[in-house]
């Protein structure tokens, strides 16, 4: 079976409007998303005007914040700083990756926490593991939703996954550990990864690698959350998942484009009105 991320990810949206929606119709005070985004990359330039329709999507205020990269850390600084006092911002997200003259960690540290949508910052990457209520990042929590969605429990499966970032792997493993699976993380250096994977009744694959898990990693029946985004030969979009040669294998399992992706942006929309909640008691 195939989990329609895309169409899981626009339920999601649509309840999140039908939220706002009343907010407006009760003449409260709407939640607001401001992006930072430094420089031109052109990636990041697609991610933020997404962000910027799922946010008129839902009906929620968004600012995209533009700098130049020849922006010093300083000057930065004060722009998140500022944004840290506004009243009438819920969210901040600073678009990654920043220039290589601005040290990203000291940026990402200066958010409020209780403004950090992307839930990078190390207060509420500590709360995820002390089981705290805080926020959480996107595509983890995305992942899941996914697996709500289709009605699986987690209690007592083993979950492999592979990948240890700090904004997929490591916070998956956690959330995975909050819903009672045994959970293990795997890496460039673990050894024997076939075996370590075909232990798993749920795959989470995200090291950004082609293609790279064929059948051969896959147990009957296994869920497989594919959160890979690669190109492939032919410049297509992939995921690390070999698709076709699994699909037959497992019970459940994400296609890329349409899966883990779409439930970042729903994930991050709903992370905003959680900080504009708990912001307005
Ligand atoms: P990352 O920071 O590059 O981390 C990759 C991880 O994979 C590392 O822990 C690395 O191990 C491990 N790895 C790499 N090659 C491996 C191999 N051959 N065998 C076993 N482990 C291997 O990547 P990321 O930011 O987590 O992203 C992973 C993928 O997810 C990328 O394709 C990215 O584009 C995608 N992504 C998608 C979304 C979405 O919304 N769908 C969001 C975020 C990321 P070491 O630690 O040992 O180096």
């Amino acid at each position: 079976m195939i989990i329609d991320g895309k169409a899981i990810s626009l339920k999601r949206k649509d309840e999140l409007k039908k939220k706002i929606d009343l907010l407006r119709s009760e003449g409260k005070r709407i939640p607001k998303l401001t992006v930072v985004l430094v420089g031109d990359n052109q990636a990041s330039q697609t991610y933020v005007r997404n962000k910027e329709k799922a946010c008129a999507y839902v009906g929620m205020l968004s600012e995209i914040i533009r700098l130049d990269d020849t922006i010093n850390e300083q000057e930065l600084i004060q722009v998140i700083t500022g944004l840290n006092q506004d009243q009438s911002v819920d969210g901040i997200l600073v678009q990654l990756p920043l220039p290589s003259h601005i040290h990203e960690e000291r940026i990402l540290d200066l958010i409020d926490p209780s403004k950090d949508v992307d839930g990078f910052h190390p207060s509420n990457v500590a709360k995820l593991l002390l089981g705290q209520k805080g926020l959480v990042p996107c595509t983890p929590q995305g992942m899941m939703v996914l697996l709500d969605e289709i009605g699986f429990d987690l209690t007592g499966k083993e979950v492999v996954v592979v990948g240890r970032s700090n904004i997929v792997g490591k916070p998956v493993a956690l959330l995975c550990l909050q819903k009672n699976a045994t959970v293990t993380i795997a890496h460039s250096r673990t050894q024997n990864l076939k075996n370590v994977c075909q232990r798993a009744d749920v795959l989470i694959a995200a090291i950004g690698q082609t293609k790279f898990f064929n059948k051969d990693y896959i147990k009957k029946g296994a869920v497989v959350l594919d959160v890979g985004m690669n190109r492939d030969e032919n410049k297509k979009l992939c995921g690390d998942v070999d698709f076709k040669d699994v699909e037959d294998i497992a019970s459940y399992i994400t296609p890329v484009p349409g899966g883990v992706g779409p439930m970042t942006i729903a994930m991050l929309l709903e992370n905003t009105l959680l900080a504009y909640n708990q912001r307005e008691g």
